[in-house]
């Protein structure tokens, strides 16, 4: 193959959305994945809100009122998206013609413009993309310390036989009730439906370091439902998660971190699809400004739409407070999402969903010092001085 303008290395749904968006910005593009064709099966949802303007809408399997338990019940004032996953698969994929796909794992990047392949060939390109997920495979190298997981175990059941949890048009965000009838690592119930008169109900343990053990998660998940009399079928459909949330940044010099390489995942949430996907089409055209001209400026303009210093701040505030939750005491968990649940509802939007919004992110934070009682407030300031938890292995798990 020839010199492209622009590899992406990972067809995830990040890589593909950003190679379909250069291709519509008159670029010469190669996406590169080990398994180009292979189906996706994790199930995908973002805020409503968040959704991109060029999604199709039937690419939304199911939109329902969001709602949290903490302590007591909450209604969060906007509705949660399920999407159709092999919905976005075949409208991503419709943005690929033209795109030249290769089947292929990147080993690196020798030199700025080229890909190293296993097997020992190479690609070029003005600007290679690294939109290879979790693994960063043209990222920086793997540090020491553990990583912090979000872990989940979940089942696909009929709406009527989730009903004693999430009523119909609900989608649960999160239930923090300990009815899995444990105690020790905090963990709670994601309930959404999925269209169709179905309903995926997870165990999710938010953040741990390492991940909780998707057998904890799945022991939790039976107990919590046979305490609201629900008998799940033995052949119900699984769902297992498992993801880092703190991975670094990406700074290579000689390629773009994308997706959640980059990484844009929330480190307090887990969420990143939203991101990736609005932040695609602005990523392309801060490319094709510049290429095939100068492929310098295009991965310095891109890198900054990606990283500016808004969003480099709001990730810092958010890694913070991802490590306050890994350092909190498990019994406490619910009554500080008690305490965040009750904010105004600006304050609870920008948290969860404003990557660049430093003003937003500090007003929120400082709404939940003022509203924390004392231990509280110290828990939710001792770990932008401390350094980051090593390990929760010591906190006992149940
Ligand atoms: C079950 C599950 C449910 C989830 N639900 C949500 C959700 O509801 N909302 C949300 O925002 N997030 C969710 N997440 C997090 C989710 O991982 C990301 O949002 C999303 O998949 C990230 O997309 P991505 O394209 O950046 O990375 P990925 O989806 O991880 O894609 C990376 C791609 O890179 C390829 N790749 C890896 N290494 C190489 C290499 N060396 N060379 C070439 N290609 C490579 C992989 O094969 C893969 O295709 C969920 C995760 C899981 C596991």
């Amino acid at each position: 193959m020839g010199r492209v303008d622009v590899l992406v290395v990972g067809g995830g749904p990040a890589g593909r959305a950003l190679a379909a968006a250069c291709g519509r910005a008159g670029l010469d593009v190669g996406l590169l994945d080990p398994a180009p064709d292979r189906p996706w099966t994790a199930t995908y949802g973002m805020w409503c809100a968040e959704l991109p303007p060029d999604l199709p809408a039937r690419v939304v399997a199911a939109r329902a009122a969001g709602r949290a338990v903490a302590v007591t019940g909450h209604r969060l004032g906007w509705e949660y998206a399920v999407l159709d996953v092999p919905a976005l698969r075949a409208h991503l994929d419709d943005g690929l013609a033209g795109v030249r796909v290769h089947a292929g794992r990147a080993v690196g990047s020798p030199e700025p413009g080229v890909v190293a392949l296993a097997g020992g060939s190479h690609l070029r390109a003005a600007v290679v993309v690294d939109a290879g997920g979790r693994a960063q495979p043209l990222g920086p190298r793997a540090g020491h310390r553990l990583p912090a997981e979000q872990t989940a175990y979940g089942l696909v059941v009929d709406a009527t036989l989730a009903a004693p949890l999430v009523a119909p048009g609900e989608a649960l965000f999160m239930d923090w009730r300990a009815d899995h009838g444990e105690p020790g690592w905090p963990t709670f119930l994601y309930a959404v439906p999925l269209g169709g008169g179905r309903v995926l109900l997870e165990e999710t343990s938010l953040a741990r370091r390492p991940g909780l053990p998707l057998t904890v998660l799945r022991r939790r998940l039976h107990a919590r439902l046979a305490r609201h009399g629900i008998a799940p079928p033995p052949d119900a459909r699984t769902e297992k998660v498992s993801f880092p949330v703190d991975r670094p940044r990406h700074r290579a010099a000689a390629s773009l971190g994308f997706g959640a390489a980059a990484p844009l995942v929330h480190p307090a949430s887990g969420f990143s699809l939203a991101a990736s996907l609005r932040l695609a089409p602005q990523v392309a055209a801060a490319l094709a400004r510049h290429l095939p001209a100068d492929p310098g400026a295009a991965l310095a303009h891109a890198r900054a739409g990606v990283w500016p210093p808004a969003a480099r701040a709001v990730h810092r505030f958010r890694r913070i407070g991802l490590e306050a939750l890994l350092r909190m005491p498990p019994a406490d968990v619910p009554a500080f999402f008690e305490v965040f649940f009750s904010l105004p509802e600006r304050h609870r939007w920008s948290y969860l969903t404003a990557r660049d919004d430093v003003r937003g992110t500090a007003a929120t934070m400082g709404a939940l010092f003022r509203a924390a009682d004392g231990p509280l407030r110290r828990r939710l300031v001792a770990p932008a001085l401390l350094p980051p938890v090593r390990t929760n292995e010591a906190a006992p798990i149940g």
